[in-house]
């Protein structure tokens, strides 16, 4: 059975190339019907915080990567104890007395591993083989003294334990993989395939960091991305199953995922490219989903002043406009979407680059104001049904006057706005008599 394991140390708010790490332990085990383990490696107990535990949980349960076991590294120092306790009763290790660093000349029992300096060679799914010479590590240090032991041991004994089969993490580990070869084998445990994934990158090119832009999960929950997109998009960073496709689901993420083709080199964060999948992604949801994703994305003192049907529609009217719901805020801001705008007279005049040489006046815009007016007054309900039916009362009509000369006062007379939402699906929102008025509104400023 194929086990894998997630271990963020709880020392801050990881970003999305950590949970990258997550994912592809994830995908893999998964594809191999295998278990994905979640590890809190609290060693650092001066830099761990709940606060931070509980962020990597609640990231890894929203991306909805179930794991199929849950430990605490410091739950399990007993046994590293013990294995610490093990190599130095078998010569493997053994008590060193040394003057601790802190000048206070105090002298110290620390256990250091007998290192057998031989070079170690490791076949690695993703760099092919690695040797190094562990002779330069020299006899490293496994615990501060035989009731306290060190990070190294504290993993490898945990991966032990936990039978993992496959360890895929960060190749900024690379380092601390032979050495941790050395302990397995010493312990008499079985050494693991290591797979080690590229680091991400920021667009600069440089490791990828809060500050350069990178969020971390539970920020792009907060503004409202979907997991799906999230996870599709960390995939990709570093992989790609090739082909045209780039939209996957969880399940089919599944499916293609090789980590032998995982890329060598950097991969790069890029938010633009996250917004897009994420686009594509809210592409997929059904119209109820979307919906009631969306409806938690509304300002409270906002919705309660809108009726629902309407609020459905303002919804659907701008599902094109928005690449996370997070910017449904942004929409409901613009207020002429359910409040009367106030209307600019100079703004209802078609601006002379999009006149086509036609003479616009105040008359003239009246005139076209006028006329749709007695166009939606004679509209039945049926034509208010869906945003083309709408466009169906007064396309003729702009067609043949000029589409420019036509639509742009039709709209700044329902948005009072420069620069909005289309005019179609403005009058489906509002329905007939709020267009009216609002017509009627704007030709009463043309004096
Ligand atoms: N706790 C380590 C980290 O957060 C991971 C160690 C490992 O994958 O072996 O980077």
């Amino acid at each position: 059975m194929i086990v894998t394991r997630f271990p963020p140390s709880p020392t801050g708010h990881a970003h999305i190339g950590s949970y990258r790490t997550a994912i592809f332990n994830y995908l893999f085990s998964k594809q191999n019907k295998g278990k994905f383990l979640l590890r809190i490696e609290d060693t650092d107990k001066a830099r761990s915080k709940q606060e931070y535990q509980d962020g990597i949980i609640e990231s890894i349960k929203w991306l909805g990567l179930e794991y199929d076991g849950f430990s605490i590294q410091t739950e399990n120092m007993p046994a590293h104890k013990a294995a610490m306790q093990k190599l130095v009763d078998e010569g493997k290790a053994y008590i060193s007395k040394e003057e601790a660093k802190d000048g206070s000349g105090a002298i110290k029992e620390i256990v250091r591993f007998k290192n057998p300096n031989k070079p170690v060679t490791f076949k690695d799914l993703i760099l092919g083989e690695v040797t190094d010479n562990t002779t330069d590590l020299g006899d490293f240090v496994i615990g501060r003294n035989i009731e306290d032991p060190l990070y190294h041991l504290a993993v490898v004994v945990d991966d032990m334990n936990s039978e993992v089969t496959h360890v895929i993490r960060g190749v900024d580990h690379i380092s601390n993989t032979t050495r941790q070869i050395l302990l397995i084998e010493a312990l008499g445990g079985r050494v693991p395939t290591y797979a080690h994934i590229p680091m991400v990158l920021g667009d600069d090119k440089q490791k990828l960091s809060k500050r350069k832009g990178a969020l971390s999960v539970l920020e792009y929950k907060k503004r409202g991305y979907l997991p799906a997109a999230i996870l599709n998009a960390a995939t990709f960073m570093g992989f790609n199953p090739g082909g045209e496709k780039e939209i996957y689901t969880l399940d089919e993420l599944i499916e293609v995922f090789d980590i032998t083709k995982v890329q060598k080199g950097g991969a790069v964060f890029n938010q633009v490219k996250l917004d897009w999948f994420n686009t594509e992604h809210m592409k997929l949801l059904s119209e109820a989903e979307y919906l009631n994703q969306a409806k938690a994305f509304i300002p409270e003192e906002i919705k309660s002043k809108i009726l629902d049907t309407v609020v459905d529609k303002i919804l659907l009217a701008n599902r094109d406009r928005i690449s996370y719901f997070g910017q449904l805020t942004d929409v409901f801001a613009d207020t002429y979407m359910y409040e009367t705008p106030a209307v600019d007279t100079s703004l209802l005049i078609v601006p002379e680059k999009m006149r086509k040489e036609k003479m616009v006046t105040i008359e003239s815009t009246k005139i076209i104001l006028t006329d749709l007016l007695g166009l939606l007054e004679r509209a039945g309900d049926a034509d208010f049904t869906s945003i083309e039916t709408v466009k169906n009362i007064v396309w003729e009509y702009a067609e043949t006057q000029g589409r420019g000369i036509v639509l742009w006062p039709l709209r700044i007379a329902l948005t009072g706005k420069e620069k909005s939402i289309d005019p179609f699906s403005m009058m489906w929102i509002l329905n007939r008599d709020e267009v009216v008025k609002r017509l009627k509104n704007a030709i009463a400023t043309l004096v």
